[in-house]
């Protein structure tokens, strides 16, 4: 970009050094064929800071969202944890099998058959562990 820049101020300076007649046709033309260059020069050195901000900006909304997704998935990863929590574990009563309900069966006192030796147990005295 800067080197637009100077390449334009340089042809500016040949331009004035050449001592060019502003008052002739091809010096009026000359004259205004520099400064559009030079207006040129100087818009595209400012997009192009700007594109630099945006660009600055685009990378931070970058990490901000890797973030995001980071602790999204970690809580997506208690989710599941919480889910394992749900069930308790407890003994047949009939066969001392390790047997895993979920604590809403126990919370509703209902029975559950184990898979063991398909007897009933009671869920009652398991409440609320
Ligand atoms: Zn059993």
């Amino acid at each position: 970009m800067n080197s637009i820049m100077s390449k334009v101020s340089y042809l500016s300076g040949l331009v004035d050094g050449l001592d060019v007649d502003k008052n002739t046709k091809e010096g009026r033309i000359l004259t205004e064929i520099v400064n559009v260059l030079k207006d040129m020069a100087v818009e595209i050195s400012d997009i192009s800071e700007s594109q630099k901000i945006v660009q600055e900006y685009i990378d931070a909304i970058d990490e901000d969202l890797a973030e995001l997704q980071e602790d999204f998935y970690d809580e997506d990863y208690e989710f599941y944890e919480d889910e394992d929590d749900n069930f308790v574990q407890i003994e047949c009563t009939a066969c001392g099998d390790s047997v895993y309900i979920d604590k809403d069966i126990i919370a509703k006192g209902e029975e559950i058959t184990c898979p063991n030796c398909h007897k009933k147990i009671a869920t009652k005295n398991y409440c609320c562990e």
